[in-house]
């Protein structure tokens, strides 16, 4: 398997983890996930538009333009020659002796890898088992930190129970999963949580309101609800880059609608299918 670090192709085998950067001691850093579909990467704009945020954020400064990160995309795709992918990608602060506040002059640090990636066709169609677990994260789920341990922790906790994924609740209200976003289907209308500090504003998400569900005539409402709201939806499903759309049929104990993927979120999928092949070709 190969990567990249700071626009230099390596092998994966290469150690070249500093013990101080920062990254590794603090997890100080961002990170991205993106697809590559048809050897073309998917929606790259709108996640490097949200690493920029995570970068402005957490006060890291931006060394590379897009069209860097994009070269470095490209590279990593014709170098491993996968047609069919997910790309990761993270930047840290920087290597200095450890101290909590941020050392003056850091150079950021840029780390990728690519490897293989299919979408689990036959879970999507079946639909899988989801998990409610509370949420422990911390104030700033918006900004894509590598600090992830309150999501482990919840996909740990989910994947305990037998569930694909974990969704979380904070204060009685549903946020999202563990890598995912949460959207319920309830009397033909979307729901999932509003864009605040404690969700991230997935791409996935974005293209679902913004691009699928006008396609299909759908209504969205951004709004928080709980538990008990959630299991009287017909559909319940999750979004992510890697995930897609994920119908959920399952949470805990309870069957979602008459426990098969419903009717929208197959149209969902359908119409993220053909979006995809819009962008990257079939
Ligand atoms: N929410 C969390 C906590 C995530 O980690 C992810 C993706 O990894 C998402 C939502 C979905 O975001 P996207 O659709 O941009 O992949």
């Amino acid at each position: 398997p190969i990567g990249l670090l700071d626009g230099r192709i390596i092998d994966l085998n290469e150690k070249i983890v500093e013990m101080e950067d920062r990254g590794y001691q603090f997890g100080d850093g961002v990170y991205e996930v993106t697809r590559v579909y048809n050897g073309k990467p998917f929606a790259l704009k709108p996640h490097m538009d949200r690493l920029y945020r995570s970068l402005r954020e957490l006060k890291i400064p931006a060394v590379y333009t897009f069209e860097e990160l994009a070269s470095f995309h490209e590279r990593l795709i014709a170098e491993s020659g996968y047609t069919d992918a997910a790309v990761y990608l993270q930047i840290t602060r920087g290597v200095a002796p450890r101290a909590h506040a941020f050392p003056e002059n850091m150079v950021p640090r840029l780390t990728m890898t690519i490897r293989p990636s299919k979408t689990n066709v036959e879970l999507q169609t079946s639909g899988a088992k989801g998990a409610f677990v509370p949420d422990v994260r911390w104030l700033r789920c918006d900004i894509k930190s590598i600090n992830l341990l309150g999501n482990l922790l919840a996909k740990q906790r989910g994947k305990e129970t037998g569930a694909f994924e974990a969704v979380q609740i904070r204060d009685g209200i549903v946020t999202e999963g563990s890598s995912s976003n949460f959207f319920i289907v309830k009397d033909g209308v979307l729901w999932t949580h509003p864009v605040s500090n404690l969700i991230l504003r997935g791409v996935t998400r974005t293209i679902i309101i913004d691009q699928l569900a006008p396609k299909l005539g759908l209504t969205v409402i951004e709004k928080g609800f709980d538990q008990a709201f959630a299991l009287k939806a017909e559909e319940t499903f999750v979004s992510g880059t890697n995930t897609e759309i994920m119908p959920l049929v399952r949470i805990d104990a309870a069957t979602v609608g008459d426990g098969r993927p419903g009717p929208v979120t197959r149209k969902l999928i359908e119409a993220y299918n053909e979006f995809v092949i819009k962008e990257c070709g079939a």
